[in-house]
Order: structure tokens, then C-alpha cells, then sequence
């Protein structure tokens, strides 16, 4: 018989959406993944696998009884399901035993090496085991963000879009636990994750927002999703570039961070604010459909140009589609004690001169009169603010206000706060502390920290360490210095008691040979150097190594 390849596809993805669904509400689970073959787009897989990281005293009874149902569900469609175990520290731990009762002396077959010693992990580590790599680095992480680093099939993201739904509509009904027959592992993670592209975004999701309510009928277990009854308010923060510095690499966009505002009625959507327009900043807008026009505000944390130049990008596009005024929110002008000033009202004024002089504006202009005569440049109201060591409120909008605080780095360099009714985040940008160099107690900047005291999010430029002066790597120390390492940002984000770390602009880059013009000494770095770094910080939040279009989004509180 000729299955119906979409439809088992289908069913195991459905049945995989239930579990991540279910298993998120239990306490002390970290982080959920899903790996194997549903993750390429192989036609018929013969079962789903899930990898599950659990705190180390999280209870795994009822983990393991999820995953029971889960096999249930599945075997009557001739399909298996395995869920892997793995600790905070990404470590393999074992699979989630499979049988209901579970405790040594019970199953004579079992192959757990440690039979009891953790109730509910089956630790049969001589038959199978995944890779560190893929345990570190799984292909697809659903929850509490979702991680992807490969291409993921169509069916797969809309699995994704629909646990990103607060209200899921449908009504899921799945069979009580079964006994489960394990279905025969294939050595393919190891060479799977070896070619692995890495194209990597991330959507926030948070299951606790489901309230999900389980009633036993004529033995079939009904599961169904209570409505919520308003809307709840939400904050996304989408990296839109994370390009360090003036080169390119791999189409990296440059540095950008869009943070959204709403509820779920508008997709999070109400108010969306840019901060920096690095290159390329209007083309990741075009991939999660944020038009320029839609943008309430744009805030520039300094004139470095992989932080403005894809400026003229947005408010040409904005000009041309006629899109209202926009504030650009950055520093007075500053001036160097090197004999320069720092202007971002000059920037925003002149940065469309060029098309005035080309005949691009008054060409575009013959063809449509409303667009305005100055060009783009007459769209930008400029706002700007002497940053101060305290923050103070530089701009609002209902229920959002912004605050800046000065940071070094360039002369008149600002870092911002954004405090929404669903959660806060800061837009660290690139700054570093006020003494250029050592000793000092730390590369962090102390105003960030005072602005980022409790907040949830906190986005940053970061330094590793491996570009250091002591590394030989050639890379110019007062450049060096003028970054926040990466270690000292986990120290400043436990000591503010941030949730959530989103490093950006990497210096270097993920899998960078060069940096800049500088060889990376011993080679590059991977995600792990980055959060090793973190934790040697003392940092235990969710930390986020920053990707183009990486995506949180905070519940209402
Ligand atoms: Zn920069
Ligand atoms: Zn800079």
C-alpha cells in the first residue's frame, strides 16, 4: 500500500505541536527541540524526535507520561516518537522511560545503565545516543524560542507559525497512554548535523500563555485550549542585523533592532520602533512583512555607519509610497576632542542630498505630486536629546516610553530602554565602559547597567575576548576596548537580573576566518564560544547568540 506521504507527515507534526504544547506547561523544563528526519523534508519519516532539556531536579514523571501519550498517539498510525532528555547545560542525558510504572527490578530487559537512580530517565546510553553537537545545537528549537539551523520545510514552519497562535483554535484529542514497542534508531544525527547550513532565525514563543483544560470522556482524553478572554499585551524583539563593524560578511545585515509593541488582535504590531539601520535593515524588515511606512520611530544609538547606512534604503521607500512623518530620535551634536563633531541631525537632514542632485527626486516627483518636494529628508522629524548618566524619558507613545542614557564609544553614543506593559528591553548598541582601558572593573558601560536595572531583554554589541591585545590577532586595542566583552555582559546581565541576553553585532562573526582585516586566533568561533563566554559572566538566563532576524517575544506579565 502507497501511504499518503503528506498526510503522515501531517500527523506526526500535529502530534509533535501537542506535545511541545503540553510539555512546556510542566515545571522545570528549559528548552524544547525537535531533530531527525521531519526536520528535512523526508517524504515519510518513520517517527518524530524530540529532544527535552530539564533542569536537574526537574520531576521527569510527568514528562515521561506525555511522552507515553505521544507514543500512543502515533502508534496507532503505525509511527513512533522518541523524547530525548538533555541537562541545562546541553548535556545527554538518556530518553524519557517508557513504561508506566518505573523503578529497577521492574522489566528485566531494561538497558538503563543507572535503572532508578533519576525516576523516569531511561539512560540506555550502550543502544543509543546523540551527538554533543546535535545536543548543543539542535536543528530546530520550538520552545521558549524558536531557533532554526537549517532550512526548515514549508509543513514544518507552519507547525512553528501555529505554536506562535496564543489562541490555538483547534481542538486536539489524543488516546491515553500506551505501552510502546521502540522503534529502531539509525546513526544518521552525526552526519546530519556535519553539513548542516546555517541559517539561523528565532520567533519567540511562550507556551505558558495556553491554558489548556483535560477532561477524560468514555476514555479518549479531550484537550482543548480555554480562550483567553482579552487581549493580552506583548513586546517582540527582532534583531534585524548583526554585522560588528564596516565589513561584510556572508549577507549579514548591519546592526538594527526593530522592537514591537501590541497585543495578539495586531500581531504584536501596534508600535514599532527601529533602533540603528545598518545595511541591509529594509530588506530583514521585508522578510517578516515590516513595511517602512509602518515604522512610528527610529532611534540611533550613534552615526557609525554600520549602524545608518541602510537609512536612505528605509526613508527612500517611505518617501516613495508616501508614508507619513517619522521621528529619528538620537543625540544633540557632540564633538570630539579629536576635532570633529558627531552630527545626527546633519545625517538626517543631508543623507538624501544625493538623490536631490541625481534628478531621482524630482523624477519621481513628476510621476506622483503628493510625494514631498525636499525628498526624504522632509519625512524625518528630528528629535534630539542631550544623553545624560541617569536616564530620562526621550520618547512616548501611549503605553511605551523610551529613556536614553550616554554610553561610550564614539562621542554622543546613547543606549535605550524601552518599558512596555508587556515587558522591557535595552538597546545597549556598542557601548563600553568610560574608562577606555584597563584596569578597569569591567568593559560594560555603568550607565547601561543603572538603565538596565530588572529589565527582561537586554540587546548587545559584544566582544570576545579572542580579538584581544594578549591574542596577537592584530586587532587595534582601543577598538578592542571600546566593546563590551562578551563575559562581561553575562556578569552585568545576572548582576541587573536580566531574563534574556541577546548578543548582536559579534565581533567576530560566527564561523569567521577574518575579522575585519584580522585573522581570528585559533580559529573561528562557534555559538558554544559565544555562550561559554556568557556563562563564565555568571549569566543562567535563556542567552540568545544573535542571527539576522533573531525573534523574542515576551507574554504580558
Ligand atoms: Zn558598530
Ligand atoms: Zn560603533
Amino acid at each position: 500500500m502507497i501511504e499518503d506521504q503528506p498526510k503522515v507527515r501531517d500527523s506526526l507534526l500535529e502530534a509533535a505541536l501537542w506535545f511541545v504544547q503540553s510539555a512546556a506547561r510542566l515545571s522545570r523544563i528549559r528548552c524544547i527541540a525537535l531533530i531527525g528526519s521531519i526536520v528535512s523534508d523526508r517524504p515519510s519519516p518513520k517517527d518524530i524526535d524530540l529532544v527535552v532539556y530539564v533542569a536537574d531536579d526537574a520531576d521527569l514523571a510527568p514528562l515521561a507520561s506525555t511522552a507515553r501519550r505521544l507514543q500512543g498517539r502515533l502508534q496507532s498510525q503505525n509511527r513512533g516518537a522518541d523524547v530525548f532528555l538533555a541537562d541545562e547545560r546541553r548535556h545527554y542525558l538518556g530518553r524519557t522511560c517508557s513504561w508506566k510504572v518505573c523503578r529497577p527490578g521492574v522489566r528485566a530487559s531494561c538497558d538503563a545503565l543507572h535503572c532508578g537512580r533519576r525516576p523516569y530517565l531511561h539512560d540506555d546510553l550502550a543502544t543509543i545516543r546523540l551527538p554533543d553537537s546535535l545536543v548543543a545545537a539542535p536543528l530546530l528549537e520550538l520552545w521558549p524560542v524558536v531557533v532554526r539551523r537549517c532550512e526548515v520545510p514549508a509543513d514544518v514552519e507552519q507547525m512553528v507559525s501555529r505554536l506562535q497562535q496564543p489562541h490555538n483554535p483547534a481542538v486536539e484529542r489524543t488516546v491515553g497512554s500506551h505501552s510502546f514497542a521502540a522503534a529502531a534508531h539509525r546513526e544518521r544525527w552525526a552526519s546530519r548535523q556535519g553539513n548542516v547550513r546555517k541559517r539561523v532565525s528565532m520567533t519567540g514563543v511562550n507556551m505558558r500563555r495556553f491554558s489548556i483544560a483535560i477532561a477524560l470522556v468514555g476514555g479518549m482524553w479531550f484537550i482543548a485550549p480555554v480562550p483567553i478572554a482579552e487581549a493580552a499585551p506583548c513586546l517582540m524583539v527582532t534583531l534585524t542585523g548583526t554585522q560588528g563593524g564596516p565589513s561584510v560578511f556572508k549577507g549579514q545585515a548591519g546592526a538594527g533592532t526593530l522592537v514591537r509593541y501590541g497585543d495578539d488582535s495586531n500581531d504584536c504590531g501596534a508600535v514599532k520602533l527601529q533602533f540603528d539601520t545598518g545595511r541591509g535593515t529594509n530588506m530583514r524588515l521585508s522578510q517578516i512583512d515590516v513595511s517602512p511606512v509602518s515604522l512610528n520611530a527610529i532611534f540611533f544609538t550613534h552615526m557609525h555607519g554600520d549602524h545608518t547606512e541602510g537609512f536612505a534604503d528605509i526613508m527612500m521607500l517611505r518617501w516613495y509610497l508616501k508614508g507619513p512623518k517619522i521621528d529619528i530620535v538620537c543625540s544633540s551634536d557632540a564633538a570630539s576632542v579629536l576635532g570633529f563633531t558627531n552630527s545626527c541631525r546633519k545625517y538626517v537632514t543631508h543623507f538624501a542630498d544625493a538623490f536631490l542632485q541625481s534628478g531621482e527626486i524630482a523624477e519621481r516627483r513628476s510621476e506622483d505630486k503628493a510625494r514631498l518636494a525636499g525628498g526624504p529628508a522632509d519625512l524625518a522629524n528630528v528629535i534630539t536629546f542631550d544623553p545624560k548618566d541617569e536616564p530620562q524619558i526621550v520618547w512616548s507613545s501611549g503605553d511605551v516610553k523610551v529613556s536614553a542614557v550616554r554610553s561610550t564609544h564614539t562621542v554622543g553614543h546613547a543606549s535605550y530602554r524601552v518599558d512596555t506593559p508587556a515587558g522591557n528591553v535595552v538597546i545597549g548598541g556598542d557601548a563600553a565602559n568610560d574608562k577606555l582601558a584597563p584596569p578597569r572593573a569591567s568593559s560594560t558601560s555603568d550607565q547601561v547597567e543603572r538603565l538596565a536595572q530588572g529589565v527582561d531583554i537586554i540587546v548587545h554589541s559584544t566582544i570576545h575576548p579572542v580579538l584581544g591585545p594578549d591574542r596577537a590577532s592584530g586587532f587595534p586595542p582601543p577598538s578592542f576596548y571600546r566593546q563590551s566583552l562578551t563575559i562581561d555582559l553575562g556578569a552585568m546581565a545576572k548582576r541587573v537580573g536580566a531574563k534574556y541576553l541577546m548578543l548582536t553585532h559579534l565581533a567576530p562573526s560566527l564561523g569567521a576566518v577574518i575579522h575585519n582585516r584580522w585573522k581570528v586566533p585559533g580559529g573561528p568561533l562557534t555559538e558554544a564560544d559565544y555562550r561559554k563566554a556568557v556563562e563564565a559572566g555568571g549569566f543562567t538566563g535563556t542567552t540568545i547568540v544573535g542571527t539576522d532576524l533573531a525573534t523574542l517575544r515576551l507574554p504580558a506579565k
